[in-house]
């Protein structure tokens, strides 16, 4: 999978940032020494999409997307970063030559993803074509799919036998079938193959890449729903249904409606109802709910409104909860299948009714206890808040807390204190360590300013001269740490090759943001004269430095000036040593501002 980085800088080179976006998004302007434009992934009236030929990266100032010119290629073609290296080399005329070990080594990979394309193309054509599949037919078009929504959802049948016939012929071993998750050996040693006479789903990755499949039944007697199972191309927990298929839409929109099943999905994509995905035939899961939160910001669960949809709400809610995500829930009428509704009302009316019907996570998850347990009885109350309350601390953030604790309290018509109390008691251990978690990282976003700006000094291609001036652990924050580190590795790196390097979509946010903030911190601004500029960046480049020192020294002191001034009310024995160091520090500080 890799490239040799000489030749992914051959290939950047090659590629203009400003001419390739260009390309994609016609309205990119001159702005100064940078170019801007309306954001191509976010919907936006006025411009804050910047893109930057000096550096060759972009960023949006709006919803945070940044990357260089390979991610921008990858973003809005929605392919993967290997695949925009290749398509900028090829229209640079660069070619790329693979090694053996590479080809090799994912060759296993690449065989199976074209073994599963190569089904659902199979399968696709069995239920467009085959006499076998008349039944199948009957049932889609009864559904009201479309032929388009056939189309886009590469919707197949899977005739008894036909599959392996097909392969074989073509030269697949069982084996690698099997590594597919097309088929598995039986107890009695015969071959099963697992979409065998059912309506096939293809499930595709991020991608589009097929990685599964999911079958329903249109015999009664088997289970209703059967998926591939997990292979070295697929995991169920972090891919969804459908979510391929939306993601134009969902660039625009950020919305996304979680429906319970494939066909949910499919039917109401078909009317209209853009965003609409499912989980894979398990329950929602961690890294599903992370992938949602790419992509949307605003997440609605519509399950179905009987029991198991409610407590599968529930668990969803939970999970997001966790992960820090925020979502509602709706509901459509008891009985009642999104497509159903849709055919019947339009696409209109059903937005309409998931607004009205919409609730909010704690509303959902008091109402849902309310109606299990009578209240008005007093052991019953106190068994309700303390469910309540499991749900509350599931919320990492003490203003969400906080908030749910207000509507408990509204809710029950209990004091809000009390619940607060209670909910503090109950949590008291966890919720210590973790508020002083949130105020350490508050403390630190305030402190780093300056190292930050440091940082963006070093960055500039003109003073990296003085990367080697600095001892090496300089830096305390974490992410200046990394982009230091990268900096001492190679002198050289360029913004973007940085950028690049980033896996971390927080920390590419921020590294973006520094890059890009326009502070004159660059001494040679504004003043002529070369060995003046270069007296004056090393006079930067020392107050900076200096002020990092100054503000640790100043931490240092006010956390010693508290146990200073116990001692000096004679509250707790004096200590000689911590004094001197206070005193230390106190002139210390007082020389370096006088300087
Ligand atoms: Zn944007």
């Amino acid at each position: 999978m890799s490239i040799p980085d000489q030749v992914i800088e051959q290939i950047r080179t090659a590629s203009d940032i400003v001419s390739v976006i260009g390309d994609y998004v016609p309205d990119l302007k001159k702005a100064g020494r940078n170019f801007k434009c309306c954001c191509p992934f976010h919907t936006e009236k006025t411009p804050s999409f910047i893109v930057s030929p000096e550096k060759g990266i972009f960023r949006c100032f709006g919803c945070g997307v940044a990357g260089d010119v390979f991610k921008f290629v990858m973003l809005i073609e929605n392919i993967s970063w290997i695949e925009s290296v290749k398509k900028l080399a090829e229209k640079n005329g660069i070619t790329i030559k693979e090694t053996f070990n590479e080809k090799y080594s994912v060759s296993e990979k690449t065989k199976i993803f074209e073994l599963l394309e190569m089904t659902a193309k199979f399968y696709n054509r069995c239920l467009l074509e085959t006499k076998s599949a008349s039944f199948a037919r009957e049932y889609v078009k009864q559904r009201g799919m479309t032929d388009d929504t056939i189309k886009k959802f590469m919707i197949g049948y899977a005739p008894k036998g036909k599959l392996l016939e097909s392969a074989q012929k073509k030269g697949y071993a069982y084996d690698i079938l099997s590594k597919a998750g097309l088929f598995t050996k039986t107890d009695f040693g015969s071959i099963f193959e697992y979409m065998s006479e059912r309506l096939v789903f293809p499930i595709l990755d991020i991608q589009g890449r097929v990685v599964a499949f999911g079958g329903r039944t249109l015999a009664d007697s088997k289970a209703k729903y059967l998926n591939t199972p997990e292979t070295i191309v697929y995991s169920k927990s972090s891919n969804l249904y459908g979510l391929y298929q939306t993601l134009p839409e969902l660039r625009k929109s950020k919305s996304i409606i979680v429906v319970e099943g494939y066909m949910d999905v499919v039917l109401s994509q078909q009317y209209g109802v853009s965003g609409a995905v499912a989980p894979l035939g398990t329950a929602f899961t961690a890294q599903q709910a992370k992938l949602i939160n790419r992509y949307a910001d605003d997440v609605t669960l519509l399950f179905d409104p009987d029991d198991a949809g409610r407590t599968a709400t529930q668990r969803a809610l939970e999970i997001c909860a966790e992960n820090n995500i925020s979502v509602k829930t709706s509901s459509l009428p008891e009985g009642v299948d999104p497509d159903e509704y849709l055919l019947e009302n339009g696409r209109d009316s059903f937005y309409k009714l998931l607004s009205k019907n919409s609730k909010s996570a704690i509303e959902f998850v008091t109402e849902r206890v309310l109606s299990q347990i009578n209240i008005k009885i007093a052991q019953n109350k106190a068994k309700a808040v303390s469910i309540l309350l499991d749900f509350v601390e599931k919320n990492k953030n003490v203003i969400v807390q906080r908030e749910y604790v207000k509507f408990i309290a509204q809710k029950l018509d209990i004091e809000e204190d009390v619940i607060w109390q209670e909910f503090k008691r109950k949590t008291l251990f966890k919720t210590a360590i973790q508020e002083d978690k949130f105020v350490d990282k508050t403390r630190n976003k305030a402190k780093t300013s300056l190292e930050e700006k440091l940082l963006k000094f070093l960055l500039d291609i003109n003073n990296r001269q003085y990367i080697k001036k600095l001892e090496k652990d300089f830096f305390k924050d974490g992410n200046c740490i990394t982009i230091y580190n990268m900096l001492l590795e190679n002198e050289n790196i360029s913004i973007a090759q940085i950028l690049s390097k980033i896996s971390d979509k927080r920390q590419e946010q921020w590294f973006s943001g520094v890059a890009l903030v326009n502070e004159q911190i660059n001494a040679g601004d504004g003043k002529d004269g070369n060995e003046e500029k270069s007296v004056e960046l090393y006079e930067v480049f020392n107050i900076l430095c200096r002020d990092i020192e100054l503000e640790r020294l100043k931490k240092e002191r006010k956390i010693l000036e508290k146990e200073v001034l116990l001692m000096t009310e004679g509250k707790i024995a004096s200590d000689k040593e911590k004094i001197k160091k206070y005193l230390q520090l106190t002139s210390q500080i007082k020389g370096s501002g006088k300087k």
